[in-house]
């Protein structure tokens, strides 16, 4: 393992490798002084998550390249559900003794691959030592009115992405039935960047799910103060979804697809003149939006659990 400024270089080169940049028109001064420079005008959607060895990964069941790539997507998928355009953001990573080189680069790489794809600049960043491997990035992006509380009663409610898919790879690690470091939602999590823009222009509310469908339904609901009807059989769902679940009962295979976590779909409320435009962005509709509270799901087989998403809990 080498120094401190050998270990950032070292990173910076792996990422840049992967075809990510750490400056640009609108990060004119990155990684390596004080503080970066970001010059936008108008509003800035900021965000930032972490993800945490044996909270939210294991090493043993993700790449390298995989923990660098979640830990980048789902801080874009809450830019996404905003309807911003990624911009830059920063990286601070906490390392144990025994991640190497070899690993670090990876993870780099991986972040690196995520970063050029959505256009975002690594702007800056932190290593300290610490006891379990993490990963925090804070995310900036133009633009957004896509807001919880925006959905009005009449509205149509649609999704972009498929759900649970990763939920159901989660399961299928912990019992031991699947192997390892598969490459699908749960480790590779594609943010619906584009998708959002496209929302952004013809809705006012969105919400990317990151705890299951039900529950972040709910987190509109709540917001805006109205009902939201979802029909089970329209929520869209992978290929690979109906492989990981061929053969188990339904109640198991719905409670993947509406309470199953970390798919990073993107959901919006959006009037029905959109319905056109957001087909063809590749949005799927999926419900309604009525008079009232809460979510309600219809058409799940007997036994259904809604509860959500706790990790590994
Ligand atoms: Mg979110």
């Amino acid at each position: 393992v080498s120094g401190e400024f050998e270990r950032i270089d070292g990173f910076l080169r792996a990422f840049r490798e992967a075809g990510g940049v750490s400056s640009g028109p609108e990060v004119p001064l990155g990684p390596g002084d004080d503080a970066a420079l970001v010059s936008v005008s108008g509003p800035l959607a900021v965000t930032t998550d972490a993800v945490i060895e044996d909270v939210h990964f294991r090493r043993a069941w993700a790449t390298p390249g995989q923990i660098g790539h979640k830990a980048l997507a789902v801080n874009l998928s809450d830019l996404a559900a905003m309807g911003a355009r990624p911009v830059a953001f920063t990286c601070a990573l906490g390392l144990p003794g025994d991640v190497d080189d070899a690993f670090l680069h990876e993870l780099a790489r991986g972040m690196g691959r995520v970063a050029s794809r959505h256009g975002a600049v690594l702007a800056g960043g932190n290593f300290s030592r610490a006891r379990e491997l993490s990963v925090t990035i804070t995310a900036l992006g133009r633009g957004g009115g896509l807001r919880r509380d925006g959905a009005r009663v009449g509205d149509r409610l649609f999704v972009a992405g498929t759900l649970g898919e990763a939920a159901a790879e989660l399961a299928g690690l912990v019992a031991g039935r699947l192997p390892a470091r598969g490459a699908g939602t749960l480790h590779e999590p594609v943010p619906q960047v584009e998708a959002g823009l496209v929302a952004a222009r013809l809705a006012r509310c969105g919400i990317d799910v990151s705890d299951g469908l039900a529950q972040d339904a709910g987190h509109v609901a709540a917001a805006s103060g109205v009902r939201v009807l979802i029909d089970f059989a329209r929520v869209p769902r992978s290929a690979r979804f109906e492989a990981l679940t061929a053969g188990m009962d339904a109640a198991t295979r719905a409670g993947f697809v509406v309470a199953g976590g970390e798919d990073y779909a993107l959901v919006v409320a959006a009037e029905a003149f959109a319905a056109g435009p957001l087909g063809e962005a590749g949005f799927v509709e999926i419900g309604w939006i009525e008079r009232g509270s809460g979510v309600e799901v219809r058409g799940l087989p007997p036994g259904t659990r809604l509860a959500g998403h706790d990790h590994f809990g």
